[in-house]
């Protein structure tokens, strides 16, 4: 968990600050906006009407968060070795699942009077200080294999679509399970050139290899890999673990950021850290550590913060946007350079989002 410590720590050195100036801690008025790739904040773990989010993003300093809804959590479970399918979906379920989820989250977004993130102007709006939500989708499982669902979606707000996740889907492969279609299918590839002409983010995260491969070369238009972690081998379904199955190859990686993508980095935090990644439960260092280090590896254009809020379980080292705000002072004690932290805490998934969207 949090260590409390660091919190008293932090407030100390701003109530010196205040002291010492006698005004307000110039971070407060100046900090550098946060944009999050990947968040299910409200929907696993808090209920979301009483979750506090959108007074969270606005205390934080979160200009834009991708809100993910998981059409297809009902048809999967979590054991110790991972999230797996449970069951299957019948015909229109996911469809109408998607439809429910939407509902609730529109509803709050109305309620709390966060922006809706459609076009560029909104990331602009979000960035100089409004709090605004991208109507995110975690797999399109719910376009139910029919790319023209696609254009309702997208009426209705959708701007940012993950192409699978956890279960079988005629979209193409994931990493969590045995293939099936040993590719991203052809209804993929035809939806990966529609995200492409409709102005709609294409998220390879969860992707095998080839599949992400064949998105890659379709694509005319900048991808993500919203969450995750790089390792020097892609992770396969075989792997022991679900956090090994879901690596990014750092040829994958490198591949994305040549397109102009962007890697987002989840907050992931291991009881016991090893096997490659080093973050443990509550260390928003470490998380900040492996942030910079894949600037290092992948380069300062193309490294993101895509936390997994409430999609990790209790494997957390980030569950709230306080916790957020404090991997990005990590960072900026880091000699990055103010322009690195910048890129990473929110100009990199702004840049993206406005490459794709339409005016
Ligand atoms: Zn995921």
């Amino acid at each position: 968990m949090m260590r409390p410590h660091l919190h008293r720590r932090r407030l100390l050195q701003a109530m010196l600050a205040t002291l010492a100036g006698g005004a307000l801690p110039a971070g407060a008025q100046q900090r550098v906006p946060i944009a999050d790739m990947h968040s299910h904040y409200g929907m696993f773990s808090r209920f979301m009407s009483n979750s506090g989010l959108a007074a969270e993003m606005r205390k934080e300093g979160v200009a834009f968060i991708a809100w993910k809804l998981v059409p297809d959590a009902r048809w999967t479970r979590r054991s110790a070795e991972g999230i797996y399918q449970s069951g299957t979906p019948g015909e229109g379920q996911l469809a109408a699942r998607y439809t429910a989820l939407l509902g609730e989250m529109k509803a709050y977004v109305a309620d709390q009077k966060l922006r809706t993130v459609l076009t560029a102007a909104d990331v602009d709006a979000c960035l100089a200080g409004e709090a605004g939500i991208v109507l995110a989708a975690e797999g399109a499982d719910f376009l139910e294999g029919r790319v023209e669902n696609l254009q309702p979606a997208y009426a209705a707000g959708l701007r940012h679509l993950q192409l699978v996740h956890y279960i079988h889907t005629p979209v193409g492969d994931f990493q969590t399970a045995a293939p099936t279609h040993n590719r991203l299918s052809a209804m993929g590839l035809q939806l990966v050139e529609a995200c492409n002409a409709r102005g709609v983010l294409v998220d390879l995260s969860h992707s095998s290899g080839t599949a992400a491969d064949q998105a890659l070369d379709a694509a005319r238009a900048p991808l993500v890999w919203s969450h995750g972690w790089v390792d020097s081998a892609q992770g396969t379904w075989q792997d022991r673990f679900g956090f090994l199955k879901r690596r990014l190859s750092l040829a994958h990686a490198k591949r994305i950021a040549a397109g102009g993508g962007v890697v987002g980095l989840w907050g992931l935090g291991l009881a016991r850290p090893g096997l490659g990644w080093s973050v443990g439960r509550g260390d928003t260092r470490a998380y900040a550590q492996e942030l910079a280090n894949l600037v290092g590896r992948i380069g300062a254009d193309h490294v993101a913060l895509g936390t997994d809020i409430e999609g990790l379980g209790t494997d957390w080292s980030v569950n709230t946007y306080a916790h957020v705000r404090e991997v990005i002072g990590h960072l900026e004690s880091m000699n990055l350079g103010g322009a690195t932290v910048e890129k990473i805490a929110c100009g990199n998934y702004s840049r993206v989002l406005k490459a794709v969207l339409r005016s």
